[in-house]
């Protein structure tokens, strides 16, 4: 029996079912539930999962839209254990992979310093889930992407080996088919001492775009974010599209702090709203800014709500379940040369619609560190 040598674990009916899906929405089963509190208990989960032949689906807050975090008849790992911070030296801060991504800026608050990548959903995405996804910040224009911001990653692999590196490929963005990471060494910069903002409306995408080929040659702007008019309309700002730009000087108009917090919070609502009336299908294609203003009309024209980071080229688009236009808006991405997956990863719901080379990538990886299939067996491909 698991639990004579796990402390934490449940197959009880009422367990299991909280666990059947993600953020995504696709359902599927969990077989057992372990909450590991630490690499001993990671390691134990992994024999188990050996002499059961169950595979083990790992979890960090769940609010993946590609449906990583879907159990199929598998063992859930949910991490959310192992949340506590390990070491900080001023520079940078060492926490296990189950800490959510706001705990640890409000933990560093009295200092100067923080964590600079911020998705939206802060206040759920954990650590080990945002390097499985390679996910992007709020600010991802001034910022980049995660990949700068990590000096070293432990991880458990498939075999039960505790593999200790500062090789990104290896983690980032393989949505744990290669380990479970345990915990990572993050860098930390200077919180910004000023931040304004502009809401700039538009009649036509086209100008949209063109303001935000503008504003990429600002480097006080830190993040321009899209609406289209479906979106826009259901956060109460109108019948346009319009483009949320942040700066972190005095450049932009809004500067008083309760503004610039009601403004950030309707962004953050957003997805949720979109969710709530049944656009529950996310995908991320990203592109080269010359190339996503086509894009954007396409959806337009079909009346798909979407929104976008235009200082990093991805576009949310929110479809319904099994949604009509689903493979046809591949096609039109293919044709302009977008990369799928932008920063949601592929889990379930991309599965079949990435680049073979990606594909290849991923199975010589887990060739050397998941030969087994121990981990998220099914998802990003077959
Ligand atoms: C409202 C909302 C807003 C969002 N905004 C953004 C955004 O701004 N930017 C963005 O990039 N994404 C965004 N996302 C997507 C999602 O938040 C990110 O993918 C996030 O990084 C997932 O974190 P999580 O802890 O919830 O991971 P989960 O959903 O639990 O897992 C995601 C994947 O990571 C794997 N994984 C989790 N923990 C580990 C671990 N310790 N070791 C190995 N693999 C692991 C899982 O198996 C799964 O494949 C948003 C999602 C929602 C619901």
């Amino acid at each position: 029996m698991i639990e004579e040598y796990i402390k934490h674990v449940s197959n009880r009916k009422y367990d299991l079912e909280v666990y059947e899906t993600d953020a995504s929405g696709i359902k599927g089963n969990a077989a057992v539930v372990i909450w590991p509190e630490d690499e001993d208990d990671v390691r134990k989960a992994i024999m188990y999962s050996k002499r059961t032949k169950h595979d083990i689906t790992i979890r960090g807050g769940g609010s993946g839209f590609a449906g990583g975090a879907v159990p199929q008849d598998s063992i859930v790992l949910d991490m959310s254990r192992m949340n506590k911070a390990i070491a900080f030296d001023k520079k940078t801060v060492t926490v296990q992979a189950g800490v959510v991504i706001d705990s640890l800026n409000m933990g560093l608050v009295k200092g100067e310093l923080y964590f600079p990548i911020i998705p939206l959903n802060f206040k759920v995405a954990t650590v080990g889930g945002m390097l499985a996804t390679n996910c992007i910040g709020l600010r991802s224009k001034h910022y980049g992407r995660l990949d700068r911001w990590v000096e070293e990653v432990r991880f458990i692999d498939g075999l039960g080996r505790l593999q200790k590196t500062n090789d990104m490929k290896i983690f980032l963005g393989r949505e744990g088919t290669t380990g479970v990471i345990t915990s990572a060494k993050l860098k930390l910069t200077e919180i910004p001492d000023l931040v304004t903002m502009n809401l700039l409306s538009f009649n036509n995408i086209t100008d949209c775009v063109d303001e935000a080929i503008k504003l990429k040659e600002n480097h006080d702007v830190s993040n321009i974010t899209f609406l289209d008019r479906i979106c826009s309309r259901v956060l109460g700002l109108g019948d346009k599209n319009h483009v949320i730009v942040e700066y972190l000087s005095n450049q932009g108009k809004i500067e008083n702090e309760e503004e610039i917090k009601s403004l950030s919070k309707l962004l953050e609502g957003l997805p949720t709203v979109l969710l709530s009336k049944n656009f529950v299908s996310v995908h991320d294609p990203m592109f080269k800014i010359e190339n996503v203003d086509k894009f954007l009309y396409w959806l337009n024209e079909r009346k798909i709500p979407c929104y976008a980071d235009l200082g990093f080229g991805v576009v949310y688009v929110h479809l319904k379940e099994d949604d009509r236009y689903l493979n046809e808006m591949y096609n039109v991405v293919e044709s302009l040369k977008g990369i799928v997956p932008g920063c949601l990863g592929v889990g379930l719901r991309k599965k079949g619609r990435i680049d073979k080379q990606i594909i290849l990538d991923f199975m010589s990886l887990r060739q050397e560190y998941d030969p087994r299939k121990t981990f998220n067996r099914g998802k990003v491909y077959d």
